[in-house]
């Protein structure tokens, strides 16, 4: 039915980590997509290694809409955690506005990297209740036990432990018990759904006693309440196929009975020089470091993007330099076909060179996201082509497919877009964030009836040139110049 609009000239294939090897990519329902991906957890600034695997989720995300599925994809934030409970202590702020600083710089850094919107993105801590309640059908499961008052999961009552990272867990013995971040365990790869409240930290008072959620529980609740039971995509760096997503298997079929996701899909990591990138060797870069250098987002995006997600990526300086020089020859590709007055009449082998290379764009991406055969394809007829063109041998009549082959490309790689074209959208973009996120701020506090408060953050906007007027569908805002 819906399939008509697929194209199916080429299927997707893509190596699933559950089943190790290429699998031709179906969704289970007509052609809707339904995606989680593993977000940001929000304790400092994102890395560029977090942004590699961000990209290329990206890359996934708009290719599976290329080939006309729709999407609906959901991504999380993680606002709970050790670090970023200790972070907000040592910055002696409430967790929430500790961690909606750097949602917000991560936000502001999506834009940047042109990462499209997921079309949910949700915060853990808005999910407790969906946490607490998955616990429980693993209780009633007897999938559980509680000791001094947090709930772990025993791996060894769920038969499929191990199936995603083939850990053989027979293999494991269970040894002494083991008090791994100071939790007391049956066995050492069991792991905690609900930690008990500890002195100075956030809790919350649920039917599980007073505590906060383990990291695993906060996806496999967060994907299933809006994904179902069963979907077809799970994203996440390849750091996270041990224990977290194994533990994600664990915790949904082992509550639902149900096989949890169809495809697997992990990015490999960005590495530094050959190491792995870490603050105490020195070469940690987050994209503002970069940006601050004078490197563009659109170099970040491409060199992130250039080197297909199965293999790492090797971080050099020299290499974001020269996805500047890729991205400026198709730049001027397309400035020569705009400008350029080339001879009437189209040419045919320009004309077959543009679809061979159209196709071989599409095949490349077709074939597990190869997204550096898909470079390949677009740069190798681009110089031909400029060779053709300088010999005379590209007519006007060539120029429109030529325009479509760059369209093509931008599609997926969104990168072409000139420099001035791409600061005005964004400032816009960013203020957009920051406006969204001040107006939440301003109904939390008038919901608290803290007047005062709301009436400076209204203050507070207005010096930014933004007007907020409330309406009975909420506060609505618009720029004092469009006023
Ligand atoms: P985190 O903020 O630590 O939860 O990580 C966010 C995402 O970045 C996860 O999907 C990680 O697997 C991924 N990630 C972490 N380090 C790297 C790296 N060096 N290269 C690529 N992806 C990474
Ligand atoms: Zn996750």
């Amino acid at each position: 039915m819906a399939r008509a609009n697929i194209s199916f000239l080429m299927a997707l294939r893509l190596c699933n980590t559950l089943t190790n090897r290429e699998e031709e990519f179906t969704p289970l329902e007509d052609n809707l997509v339904r995606m989680y991906s593993c977000g940001p957890t929000v304790y400092d600034y994102a890395h560029i290694g977090n942004y590699r695997t961000f990209v290329l989720q990206d890359i996934l995300r708009r290719f599976l809409k290329f080939k006309g599925y729709q999407l609906f994809h959901v991504m999380n934030i993680t606002d709970v955690d050790d670090k970023t409970i200790r972070n907000a202590k040592a910055a002696g702020v409430s967790l929430r506005q500790y961690t909606d600083r750097f949602t917000a710089a991560f936000l502001e850094d999506s834009e940047k990297l042109r990462l499209e919107k997921p079309e949910k993105l949700v915060r853990a801590t808005d999910h407790i209740p969906e946490m607490v309640e998955l616990i429980r059908q693993l209780e009633a499961r007897g999938l559980t036990y509680t000791s001094d008052g947090s709930v772990y999961y025993r791996i060894g009552s769920f038969a499929g432990y191990g199936k995603l990272s083939k850990l053989d867990v027979a293999g494991i013995m269970p040894g002494a018990r083991v008090d791994v971040e100071e939790y007391e365990k049956e066995h050492p790869r069991d792991f905690v759904l609900w930690k008990a409240a500890k002195e100075g930290e956030p809790f919350w008072e649920t039917e599980l006693g007073p505590g906060r959620p383990g990291w695993h529980i906060e996806c496999s609740a967060m994907s299933m309440k809006y994904l179902g039971p069963s979907f077809d995509i799970h994203t996440g760096g390849s750091d996270l196929v041990f224990p977290h997503h194994e533990n994600e298997i664990a915790q949904s079929e082992g509550a639902t009975g149900r096989p949890f996701v169809r495809f697997w899909f992990h990015c490999e990591h960005l590495i530094v020089d050959g190491r792995k990138m870490s603050k105490s060797l020195g070469n940690f870069y987050t994209l503002r470091d970069l940006l601050g250098q004078g490197f563009s987002p659109d170099s970040m995006r491409y060199l992130l993007a250039s080197v297909p997600y199965r293999k790492q990526l090797n971080f050099t300086f020299d290499g974001l330099r020269q996805a500047a020089s890729s991205i400026e020859r198709l730049r001027n590709f397309r400035l020569r076909l705009q400008t350029e007055k080339f001879a009437e009449g189209q040419e045919p082998a320009a004309a077959e060179r543009l679809a061979r290379a159209s196709a071989d764009f599409a095949a490349a991406l077709d074939d597990d996201i190869n997204t550096a055969a898909a470079l390949g394809a677009v740069f190798e007829a681009l110089r031909e082509l400029n060779i053709a063109a300088d010999a005379g041998r590209f007519l006007s009549g060539n120029v429109p497919a030529a325009l479509a082959l760059l369209d093509r490309f931008d599609r997926i790689f969104d990168v072409l877009g000139t420099e001035a074209e791409r600061h005005q959208s964004n400032e816009l973009k960013g203020l957009a964030v920051e406006v969204d996120e001040k107006l939440r701020q301003r109904a939390e506090a008038r919901k608290a009836r803290n007047f005062a408060l709301a009436d400076q953050i209204r203050q507070q906007l207005l010096d930014r040139g933004v007007i907020i007027e409330d309406t009975k569908e909420g506060a609505r805002w618009k720029l004092k110049s469009s006023a």
